[in-house]
């Protein structure tokens, strides 16, 4: 066992270990069995957390920018340094196979290092005879931060990156599916950034909606679903707190006929089932062409029949477990039904047996398009594959959505592809790629995917009110 995984798993609010009211079980989904406890806290140990960082903001926004950007990279170091521990405490509440784990470890090192290079300008809106108009993008105050499991450190880290380089505070939760990792990482960040700066509480469904209704809190940047996010903005509406909402997604991917269908193959069903198919901006609706629809079907079928679901912690695993029950129960339900349907189920190789979370990678066979595996947002490892003949009908299709996350055209002709790119309704579209995003560049929802952007200068702004202040070149008073 890991040195951080021996000691308890403890909270942290103002620099210091904090146990809960109580302890919540924390359940290995490859297993299906309970193997470690977090700390639930309860409203005092909120308010606890939320009066720390109220006490720890006015210094910490008084920082120097290049002070705050020093203890950022700080941060990322030791977040480096313990990455295969780390990793191998997120295979174990998450389910990700350890080297994907790390990867998302390393990943939040390098959002932090990267977030760190921007500055934060000043605006220089008017420099005339008389007066001179800057606008300074100050900091909001506390920031409450709330993530899902699906990639419960490198989401985390956007948030985190994003409002204390601004000037920021913050309390954090992860999600009761995956606390332990945040722990650990808030454990060993205590003596890098200033006591009261990053607090990280953890607790069940409770919690959640304690912390949006609490006063102290100016900003709640949320990642999750779009149901979640529309309770969260009713609830930040009684004080006007502002909002990052990062929610669903049900992307569509459109292949063009003229693609090489054995060198897209692999990468079009990674940007489907990577992570289990749980991600935001997976594909969750693959359009494609007549012309190749049956020979592309059958590569893909190829793969979900070759490569292995199975235990994060063997090193062949490709794909872990579903990674929750209810997620588990609600993806068996959909494919159930889909079968039921009469629906063509393509699956793949055998999954193990057992009281783990594991469901087969499984293709629907061309349902129709108000099926719900084609309308719903699955995230889980069920792809619908979809035949079109005609480029203006089938973009027609993608747009049909409550949502716009993001989106992929793959083509050999770029221009062709760029085309049809431009008229998806999404906030990220990707030309022969999938799952990118890079922390210079905003990404963030059209319609009912999301409020605001995290990333790149637009996504720092959000941490950030303007303040406009009129200058006088001469003292006429
Ligand atoms: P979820 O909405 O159930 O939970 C997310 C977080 O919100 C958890 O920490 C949960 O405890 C908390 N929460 C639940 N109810 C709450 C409430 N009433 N008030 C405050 N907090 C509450 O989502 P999930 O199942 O954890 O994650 C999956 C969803 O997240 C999918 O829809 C996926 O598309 C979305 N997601 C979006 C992005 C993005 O960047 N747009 C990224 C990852 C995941």
């Amino acid at each position: 066992m890991s040195q951080l995984r021996a000691t308890p798993y403890t909270m942290t609010i103002n620099g210091k270990g904090v146990a809960g009211v109580e302890t919540m079980g924390v359940v290995n989904p490859a297993s299906g069995e309970v193997f470690a406890q977090a700390p639930v806290a309860g409203a005092a140990e909120l308010d606890m957390a939320v009066s720390a960082a109220a006490a720890a903001f006015p210094k910490w926004r008084a920082t120097p920018h290049k002070e705050r950007a020093a203890a950022a990279i700080n941060a990322a170091k030791v977040i480096a340094a313990h990455a295969d521990e780390l990793a191998e405490i997120f295979t174990l509440e998450q389910g990700r196979p350890l080297k994907f784990a790390k990867e998302e470890i390393l990943g939040a090192s390098h959002w932090l290092m990267s977030m760190a290079k921007f500055d934060i300008p000043v605006d220089i809106t008017e420099d005339s005879e008389t007066r001179r108009v800057e606008v300074h993008h100050e900091p909001l105050g506390v920031v409450c931060a709330i993530v899902p499991w699906n990639f419960p450190v490198l989401l985390a880290f956007w948030k985190i990156s994003h409002a204390l380089l601004t000037g920021n505070v913050m309390v954090l939760k992860p999600s009761p599916f995956t606390p332990l990792a945040m722990l650990k990482i808030g454990e060993i960040l205590r003596d890098v950034f200033p006591a009261g700066v990053l607090n990280i509480i953890t607790g069940g469904d409770a919690l959640g909606p304690l912390m949006t209704a609490h006063p102290g809190f100016a900003k709640i940047s949320f990642t999750g679903s779009t149901a979640t996010g529309k309770r969260i903005m009713a609830s930040a509406a009684q004080d006007l707190k502002r909002l990052t909402l990062e929610l669903g997604g049900n992307d569509a991917a459109i292949i063009l006929p003229d693609v090489d269908v054995d060198k897209v193959a692999q990468e079009l069903f990674m940007g489907a089932f990577y992570n289990t198919a749980q991600i935001c901006i997976a594909t969750k609706r693959m359009y494609v062409h007549d012309d190749i629809y049956d020979a592309l079907r059958d590569k893909l079928h190829g793969l979900a029949k070759f490569l292995k679901v199975g235990d994060g912690m063997e090193p062949d695993t490709v794909f872990g477990p579903v990674q929750n029950k209810p997620q588990y129960l609600r993806v068996k339900a959909l494919m159930d039904e889909a079968r039921a349907d009469g629906l063509t189920l393509l699956e793949g190789r055998a999954v193990p047996q057992g009281s783990g979370y594991f469901l087969p990678l499984t293709l629907v066979d061309n349902p129709p398009e108000d099926s719900r595996v084609v309308t719903e947002e699955a995230f889980g490892p069920i792809l619908p594959l979809l035949r079109y003949s005609d480029l203006d009908e089938v973009i027609e299709r993608a747009n049909n959505s409550e949502y716009g996350l993001a989106g992929a055209v793959w083509s050999s002709d770029i221009d062709k592809a760029l085309a049809v790119a431009k008229r998806l309704d999404t906030g990220t579209v990707w030309i022969n790629q999938n799952l990118q995003s890079t922390p210079v560049t905003p990404l963030g929802g059209h319609k009912q995917s999301g409020f605001g952007v995290e990333n790149g200068m637009a996504g720092l702004m959000e941490f950030t009110q303007p303040k406009a202040i009129y200058i006088p070149k001469k003292a006429t008073k």
